[in-house]
């Protein structure tokens, strides 16, 4: 592991050692982030590797007790998630390229975007959980370059089922989004 990735790791042990809130740990691990992704010399070259048909997840460090997970998210040209879910919180860090995240919220009409689409650009951190938003869309800005961010969150989210939402009807579908390059069952 790079020392940058490792400094970042210590400092989310740090953050839930202590058995702090979902506030405080978040506050925490934004602050982690932000120093994260203040450089881009660090990112191991076998995950920043886009495929050429869906957006990549390269597992980066599991705690061995499972609270929290890091991963590089890895966008081709024109590539976007589904209307989503995460079930835990999440802590995004832009580190290459751009993303823009729409927030939706579930009502009885299906889904309804929900505040202003966010455009993220290297060195930005945004949050999600079940008590701040939970719900968006993610897709990369540039439909002619590669995106990266990095992502934090509360759980091996390589193994949390959680949902993604039809846009028309709002009806969730569980989904669990492993990890790339790797087999389920043979998760480090
Ligand atoms: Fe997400």
């Amino acid at each position: 592991m790079t020392a940058k990735l490792a400094h970042f790791v210590g400092r989310v042990e740090a953050a839930l050692g202590d058995g702090a809130d979902e506030a405080t740990v978040l506050a925490a691990v934004r602050s982690a982030m932000s120093e994260l992704v203040a450089d881009d010399d660090w990112l191991p070259e076998a995950a920043a590797q886009p495929h050429p048909v869906h957006y990549q997840q390269f597992l980066l460090h599991k705690d061995p007790a499972a609270r929290f997970s890091v991963v590089s998210f890895v966008w081709g040209p024109g590539q976007k998630t589904p209307i989503h879910d995460h079930t835990v919180w999440g802590v995004i860090g832009m580190l290459r390229g751009s993303e823009l995240s729409q927030g939706f919220a579930k009502s009885a009409d299906g889904m309804t975007p929900e505040g202003q689409i966010e455009r993220l650009q290297p060195g930005d951190v945004v949050a999600v959980s079940p008590a701040i938003g939970d719900i968006h869309q993610v897709c990369n800005a540039f439909d002619d370059k590669v995106s990266i961010s990095i992502h934090a969150y509360g759980a091996d989210i390589g193994q949390v089922r959680r949902h993604v939402f039809d846009p028309v009807t709002g009806v969730a579908k569980e989904f669990v989004s492993g990890y790339s390059g790797v087999a389920a069952g043979a998760r480090p």
